[in-house]
């Protein structure tokens, strides 16, 4: 089929099949390109029921970040493995559901380019616009030759309406979800996303992610993310995190929750480290020395089983009643919008 080996959509093939029955992979859309026929897929463990809280992972949106994908992998790897023996995993699944949309962009990922087959930049291809100092990297309808091309207004592209169905399907139904979207690159810190990134106002649960935040720094201090809303540190155009959130605000019961965070791995660190990384096609966004990788492999997994069981005990964060909303609320202002 392919010209080169796909190296990271085998190895998902290969751990969906050692799943066997105890995972519901699906094909979300097919992209082709030049003679190929490359596959979205989605991977579903635990419980199927609608009321139950829902986590998802999403990679590969910019093909050239891989490296994101490649954390999922392995992730899944290590679920695979506790699956055989840990009851504790199990019983946490069976109140839970865990989303896996490892490789968004296929195209992207096999040819090494931040954009899709079409020359798409898929985190600006939403229609919402950015409102405040937007640059030419904010997402543009210059010309798909250019990079952070935003591609159509009136069609988004196939993939990015794919992420969209499984986001409204898997977890707008829940009563609670976490989407998480891994990407590499800008600077030398790990960052957690929240919205919006369209604009520097306060998204209507910053007061939830305020708590959250507070929750993580107090059980894990010595952690290493920034947790800021996105536009702190730019403002960009047709994010697809934003859209869905807005469309989730306004068509959902206000009791419900959806909070999108994006996982920014702060490549620029792998670089300084080895600048000669820089003139490598991944060099930027993708750590090069093996013992790197690894290190990155591993390097977030206390933050997933973090995020996980919180969403199985939300009382202190998203169940927060109308003084403790508040206060976070006031908290999240002075510290974030000040
Ligand atoms: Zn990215």
């Amino acid at each position: 089929m392919s010209k080169h080996s796909f190296v990271e959509l085998e190895q998902f093939e290969s751990l969906a099949s050692q799943f066997g029955g105890r995972a519901r992979v699906e094909t979300l859309a097919r992209i082709p390109h030049e003679g190929c026929d490359f596959p979205i897929y989605s991977l579903m463990l635990g419980s199927m029921r609608q009321d139950v809280p829902v986590f998802a992972f999403f990679g590969g949106v910019h093909g050239l970040e891989k490296i994101g994908s490649e954390v999922i992998l392995s992730y899944l790897q290590t679920l695979l493995q506790l699956l055989d023996w840990d009851e504790e995993l199990t019983s946490r699944l069976e109140r839970s559901r865990l989303v896996f949309v490892p490789i968004v962009n296929p195209v992207g990922v096999y040819c090494g380019t931040r954009s899709n087959g079409n020359g798409v930049d898929l985190m600006r291809n939403a229609p919402v616009e950015g409102n405040g100092n937007t640059r030419l990297f904010s997402g543009h309808r210059l010309s798909h030759r250019l990079p952070w091309y935003r591609g159509s207004a009136s069609q988004m592209e196939a993939e990015a309406l794919a992420l969209c169905r499984v986001v409204e399907t898997q977890l707008f139904t829940a009563p609670l979800a976490i989407a998480l979207d891994l990407h590499s690159g800008f600077g030398i810190h790990d960052r957690l996303w929240f919205p919006y990134a369209s604009r520097k106002e306060a998204f209507p649960h910053i007061a939830q992610a305020h708590a959250l935040k507070t929750l993580f720094d107090r059980c894990y201090p010595h952690h290493f993310y920034k947790i800021e809303p996105m536009s702190q540190e730019y403002v960009i155009n047709g994010d697809l995190w934003d859209y869905l959130y807005d469309d989730f605000v306004q068509s959902h019961d206000s009791r419900r929750l959806f909070m999108p965070l994006t996982l920014e791995m702060g490549s620029w660190l792998w670089l300084r480290k080895s600048p000669l990384h820089l003139f490598q096609r991944h060099g930027l966004f993708h750590p090069l020395l093996p013992h790197r990788q690894q290190r990155i492999l591993r390097r977030h997994f206390t933050l997933f089983d973090f995020l996980h069981r919180s969403l199985l005990y939300p009382s202190k964060w998203a169940g927060l009643d109308g003084e403790q909303l508040a206060l976070n609320r006031r908290r999240a202002m002075d510290l974030w919008y000040a």
